[in-house]
């Protein structure tokens, strides 16, 4: 059973449950939240508690036993689909919904999701890395979900509905997931049989911000030694001390055999950066602050030093995210990194980063 499985996120499920008791199931739903909390693995339970015949609403559950249950648990229901962005692409390809320029229509999501179940009454698609819809592939995504056949269920999955077309979003039924508690957290990496790390779980679930994903980074000494430094160069509000770029591009190739992983290491870099500056933000304007000892004394320290208005901070969120953007696009990190450090530095200085196009 899937979702008797999982850690959090009841509240959700309760939801889904009280749809299938009234038998009203919208056709289209974005599940939106931080990323490495659940949705993806929330998503398949739902598919196991909707295509299961002897499911128990009342209880949100699948019987997690029979046929249907199984298959959808070794992900071979004939009646779930599921696409992602794959590693080495910068978006969802066109060819994941229609089919590639020989084939058009002859095979993709959009296809098959309009043939009739096969073993129930419903059929499930599931867009994984919805954020990385390109212009193409959402526009013929939109066609389907204008008219989606009367047994879909599609559900996209991503982190902010800010990042979908309002086209896609008028469409959808909003359903918001909210990080994972510290303790929901901690007893979810306790539960994890493949996560060694020397750092203790509680620690780990305080600095991953609610993030299973985060927090399995973390759980590498390597990784969590770098976080420390990084955090402490933002707090000095001069980042770059001690050739602190180089730092940074070596810790992207670390173990980065693949384009793909140097960006996940940057992204890294970068939520990081942005995690500290809402907390200095929240710090500077009278919000509790929220985190591990690690940055929350890098908030106290940076907050001493900081000498510009609060607004000031949101100029640093925008740069970060703007270098993220950056990121997806395949910049290389050296050419990224050094203006990213001069910006940082320069804003709290009072200045305006050039760099942001907005
Ligand atoms: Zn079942």
């Amino acid at each position: 059973m899937i979702w008797e499985s999982m850690i959090g996120h009841r509240e959700q499920m309760r939801r889904f449950a009280r749809m299938a008791q009234r038998q009203k199931i919208p056709s289209t739903f974005l599940f939106a939240g931080p990323e490495g909390i659940g949705k993806r693995l929330f998503a398949h339970g739902l598919a196991e508690f909707l295509l299961c015949p002897q499911r128990d609403a009342d209880a949100a559950a699948a019987c997690g036993r029979c046929f249907f249950c199984r298959q959808v648990q070794t992900l071979n229901h004939p009646d779930l689909l599921i696409v992602e962005k794959p590693a080495d692409k910068n978006a969802l390809p066109i060819e994941l919904f229609v089919g590639d320029r020989e084939h058009r229509s002859q095979t993709g999501l959009c296809r098959d999701i309009r043939i009739k179940p096969q073993s129930g009454s419903r059929k499930f698609a599931i867009i994984d890395d919805a954020d990385y819809l390109n212009i193409e592939s959402a526009n013929v995504l939109l066609k389907t979900l204008e008219e989606p056949p009367p047994h879909a269920i599609i559900i996209l999955i991503g982190t902010s509905p800010q990042r979908q077309l309002s086209t896609i979003l008028s469409r959808s039924q909003l359903i918001n997931f909210a990080p994972l508690s510290p303790d929901e957290l901690t007893k979810l990496l306790e539960r994890s049989a493949d996560l060694e790390s020397p750092i203790a779980s509680a620690d780990l679930a305080l600095a991953a911000g609610g993030s299973v994903k985060v927090a399995r980074q973390l759980a590498d000494p390597k990784v969590y030694e770098f976080r420390q430094t990084w955090l402490e160069q933002l707090s000095s509000l001069d980042p770059g001390q001690d050739d602190f770029a180089a730092a940074i591009v070596k810790f992207a190739e670390t173990g980065a055999k693949e384009a793909a992983t140097k960006r996940e290491n940057l992204y890294f870099v970068g939520d990081q950066g942005i995690v500290f500056y809402r907390q200095l933000l929240n710090r500077l304007t009278g919000f509790p602050i929220e985190g591990d000892a690690i940055l929350l004394e890098a908030i106290e320290n940076a907050a001493g030093r900081w000498t510009q208005p609060a607004t000031q901070v949101a100029w640093a969120i925008e740069r970060l995210t703007d270098f993220q953007s950056h990121i997806e696009l395949n910049a290389n990190p050296q050419n990224a990194i050094e203006p990213l450090l001069a910006d940082l530095r320069h804003i709290a200085a009072g200045h305006t980063p050039a760099a942001i196009e907005i």
